[in-house]
C-alpha cells in the first residue's frame, strides 16, 4: 500500500516544481513518477521522503541536493561494457522509493532532507557538469540512492551533460512507470539496473516494490532506447538464491533481454534490518554465473570478490580474455575498437579507440564543486 508521511526540516523556499502528478477531487496530490503511486494530503511526503504535496501542489524537495560527490571506477556501478577503465564522477541525494531490507545505501536512502543530517550542498546542473569535466570524468553516474526519485534534476543535468560531450549513467532499480521512464532515459548513456530477485514474494516482503515493473523497465530499454544495459543482482544466501529461481531468472533473461546484455552476479553482506543472514559465499556466485551461462548468457560476471576469472570479459567467439579485471583492478585489455583483438569479433557496448591504461586498483576520491 502507498505510505505518506508528514516531511519535517524543509521550508518552502527548499522546494522545486515536481513533475508527473495530479490534483485529486479530496485535495491531495496523486504522484504518477514510480509504480507506487503515493496520494499525499497537503503537508505530507511520499513514501520516498522528497516529494512533497504543499498547498495541493507536488514539489520536489531533492532538486540541487547531492549528498556529496566522489570519482569512482566505472567498473564500481558496475558496468563492464561501457568505456571500461574510466572514471565516473558518482553522486545521489537523499530518500529511495524502494524499501529494501537489505540496503547497503541505507544511511542515505532513508535520510529525510534535513540539510543538516544528510550534509547536503547545493549544485545546478551546470555545477555538476563542470565537476565532472575538471576530474576529467567522461561520465557522470545518478547512484548511491535511486535517480528516479529525483528525476527533475536528472533531467536537467543530462541534458546539460550531453551538450557538452559528457555521458550519463542511471544506477536504478528501474521502479518507474510507463509515464516518466521515456523522458528519464532521453539522455541517459548507459544504466545498471537492479534485478533484486526473481520471485513477486520477494520483491513484497523485502523490496516494498512489486517484480512485474522492473521486468517491464528492463524490456523497455532493451528494445525501445539508446541507453546501454546492464543487470545486477546482489545474491542474498536463503532469500533469492535457489537453483530453481536462479534458472527461471536467466531463462527469462535470455528470453526477453537477450544473450549480449552482461549480468552481475554481487556478493551480499549482512546490512540495515538483514544483519542476520551470512555474506554470501563464493561458490554461490560461481553456481549462479554457471546457470546463467548455461541458458546462453555470454557475458556473466561476479562482483564484490575476488574472482579474475569471474571478471573477465572473453570473446564469444575465439574464448580469449579480452578485459581482464580483479575487482576494481584491469589487469588485461585486449579489444581494438570494441572487437576482439585476436579474431575480430565484435563485444556488445560502447568502447573507446583510446588505449585502455591497466590499474592495479582504484581509490574512491571524494571531490567538491568549485
Ligand atoms: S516517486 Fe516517491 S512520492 Fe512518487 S509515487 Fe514514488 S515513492 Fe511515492
Amino acid at each position: 500500500m502507498p505510505r505518506a508521511e508528514t516531511s519535517p526540516n524543509t521550508s518552502p523556499a527548499e522546494a522545486t516544481a515536481a513533475r508527473w502528478w495530479s490534483a485529486q477531487p479530496d485535495g491531495r496530490v496523486l504522484c504518477t513518477l514510480c509504480p507506487r503511486l503515493c496520494r499525499m494530503a497537503d503537508g505530507q511526503a511520499g513514501f520516498c521522503y522528497i516529494r512533497q504535496n504543499r498547498g495541493g501542489k507536488l514539489v520536489q524537495l531533492g532538486y540541487g541536493r547531492s549528498t556529496g560527490f566522489a570519482v569512482d571506477p566505472i567498473e564500481k556501478k558496475p558496468l563492464n561494457h561501457f568505456y571500461p577503465g574510466t572514471p565516473v564522477l558518482s553522486f545521489g541525494t537523499a530518500g529511495c522509493n524502494l524499501g529494501c531490507k537489505f540496503c547497503q545505501n541505507w544511511d542515505i536512502s532513508k535520510a529525510k532532507l534535513d540539510l543538516g543530517e544528510a550534509g547536503l550542498r547545493q549544485s545546478t546542473p551546470d555545477d555538476v557538469v563542470d565537476l565532472a569535466v575538471a576530474q576529467q570524468a567522461p561520465s557522470i553516474a545518478y547512484t548511491y540512492n535511486d535517480p528516479v526519485i529525483w528525476a527533475e534534476y536528472v533531467i536537467d543535468i543530462a541534458r546539460a551533460a550531453r551538450r557538452r560531450g559528457v555521458n550519463n549513467v542511471l544506477v536504478t532499480a528501474g521502479y518507474v512507470t510507463d509515464e516518466a521512464r521515456p523522458e528519464l532515459y532521453a539522455d541517459a548513456d548507459a544504466a545498471n539496473v537492479d534485478l533484486k530477485a526473481f520471485s513477486e514474494d520477494f520483491y513484497r516482503k523485502t523490496t516494498a516494490s512489486h517484480l512485474d515493473a522492473v521486468l517491464e523497465t528492463l524490456k523497455w530499454i532493451r528494445h525501445n532506447s539508446n541507453t546501454w544495459l546492464e543487470v545486477t543482482t546482489l545474491l542474498i544466501p536463503g532469500h533469492n538464491d535457489g537453483d530453481d529461481e536462479l534458472t527461471r531468472m536467466a531463462a527469462w533473461f535470455a528470453a526477453n533481454l537477450g544473450p549480449d546484455v552482461p549480468l552481475h552476479f554481487t556478493a551480499f553482506h549482512p546490512d540495515f534490518k538483514m544483519t542476520d543472514v551470512p555474506a554470501t559465499p563464493p561458490e554461490t556466485l560461481r553456481r549462479a554465473r554457471a546457470i546463467a551461462r548455461a541458458a546462453g548468457l555470454r557475458y556473466v560476471y561476479v562482483g564484490n570478490v575476488h574472482d579474475e576469472d569471474g571478471q573477465t570479459t572473453y570473446c564469444a567467439r575465439c574464448a580469449r580474455p579480452l578485459i581482464g579485471r580483479d575487482w576494481y583492478a584491469i589487469t588485461h585489455f585486449a579489444l581494438e575498437r570494441g572487437a576482439c583483438a585476436h579474431c575480430g569479433h565484435p563485444v556488445p557496448g560502447r568502447f573507446s579507440a583510446e588505449p585502455v591504461q591497466l590499474r592495479s586498483g582504484f581509490r574512491r576520491l571524494r571531490v567538491t564543486p568549485a
